[in-house]
């Protein structure tokens, strides 16, 4: 197997391709750390490649994007598209729904921190169209 898409390193296992259920395109999610008595935390990796992105969705107790690679997109419904870039930390507040990917042109890989896992993890909503996408 490859260890590298055009733009990213892999940092962590790059794992199995994420189903349409969760992302559009290419993103491969990768839990690093699962929940447990001591941490009811859960971390993990995802790499997407350019214009793969999560459906929309929102997370009950909120959740940390730290951004290792590359360039992506983040927005939060109702608000303009954020560029998201290597070295950024993302806050994205409990029951908001937004959404998360690569750019279109550039790949971008992030690690992902759901806190207090004991209020849910997320909620999955519909894809994000082309349209909003490319906005
Ligand atoms: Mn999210």
């Amino acid at each position: 197997m490859k260890n590298k898409t055009p733009e990213l390193t892999f940092i962590f296992p790059k794992g199995e391709k994420g189903t349409d259920d969760f992302f559009t395109g290419n993103a491969y999610p990768t839990a690093l750390v699962d929940e447990d008595s001591i941490y009811n935390t859960l971390v993990g990796n995802v790499y997407f490649e350019p214009k793969a992105r999560t459906k929309w969705h929102s997370h009950p107790a909120g959740q940390i994007l730290i951004i290792t690679d590359g360039i992506g997109y983040h927005q939060i419904e109702g608000k303009s598209i954020e560029i998201i870039k290597k070295g950024d930390v993302i806050k994205c507040p409990p029951n908001v729904k937004h959404w998360h990917g690569a750019s279109a042109e550039t790949g971008m890989q992030q690690l992902y921190i759901i806190p207090n896992t004991e209020k849910g993890i997320v909620e999955w909503n519909e894809k994000v169209t082309e349209e909003e996408y490319l906005k």
